[in-house]
């Protein structure tokens, strides 16, 4: 299906002045111990792209971005003195957290809802949206962690999402965050015993509600286990911050959470355990 004429296509040349840059940096010479990253932070789509062709509504759904994620974001940023990297575009547009070659990259569907803008996304259309809204934002957090190991260091990488308290068929999750990984769990038990620490009645899922695997996901393999990081993506149900005051309440939790776990398990070195060519 040809993309309908009140959907054009993404076009460089049509970004406005106040289209939002393709990333945004917080805290950027916060301490480098951890970097925070927020792949789903914003539902904004380019102005010459008329909304994709969706309803107000439907952006701002859980399907245009990662609801509550990017306040929490910045107050884990805050609490840690950290730098964080906020995707400047919804997933909608193209996903930051899809390689590209993955066919959710650019989503033709989002829970049921079809993406107009997306049916028959021509290959140089794809490449042009990639090379303005995607890589801008990855060459920022790939340099700003290879200068950092460069300089000695081994920050924690993290990041940072929601996840809706329901599934597409109505069954409800009950976990309150979710611990993702691949292949290196370094982080996961202290950060179960820390975060249990804090919340006496946590559920905490591994690998739950999603579980990372190299070719679907883009920042935590490329990020983090590609360079040996010790990493981390943490993700929270959406009824929890979607809130100004629970947002604030996680981000407090997470990042007194992640402050125990570096603390404890110093000295973190470079783990070298798969490789993927992502
Ligand atoms: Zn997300």
């Amino acid at each position: 299906m040809p993309a309908m004429p009140d959907s054009p296509p993404f076009d460089p040349a049509r970004m406005a002045a106040d289209d939002p840059p393709p990333f945004s940096i917080h805290n950027r010479e916060g301490r480098p111990r951890f970097l925070l990253t927020c792949d789903h932070a914003s539902h904004a789509v380019p102005r010459h792209m008329a909304g994709l062709g969706l309803a107000e509504d439907d952006l701002s759904r859980h399907i245009g971005w990662d609801i509550g994620a990017a306040e929490m974001t910045q107050h884990v940023a805050a609490e840690l003195d950290a730098p964080a990297y906020f995707a400047g575009y919804s997933r909608l547009v193209i996903d930051c957290n899809r390689p590209l070659s993955s066919p959710t990259s650019i989503p033709e569907l989002s829970d049921g809802t079809q993406i107009p803008a997306n049916q028959a996304v021509s290959a140089h259309e794809a490449a042009a949206r990639a090379e303005s809204l995607y890589w801008p934002y990855h060459r920022q957090i790939a340099g700003a962690l290879d200068r950092l190991i460069a300089s000695g260091e081994i920050p924690i990488f993290v990041a940072l999402h929601s996840f809706t308290p329901r599934m597409t068929d109505g069954e409800a999750r009950p976990w309150h965050v979710g611990l993702l990984f691949e292949h290196d769990r370094r982080l996961v038990a202290p950060l179960r015993a820390a975060l249990s620490a804090l919340v006496s009645d946590i559920c905490i899922g591994e690998n739950e509600p999603y579980a990372i695997i190299g070719p679907t996901d883009y920042s935590i393999p490329e990020h983090g286990p590609n360079r040996g990081l010790p990493h981390i993506e943490i993700e929270v149900r959406q009824d929890l911050i979607d809130t100004p005051d629970g947002a604030r309440l996680w981000a407090g939790r997470i990042a007194e959470a992640l402050e125990t776990v570096h603390h404890s398990e110093q000295p973190f070195e470079i783990l070298t355990l798969v490789k993927h060519d992502t």
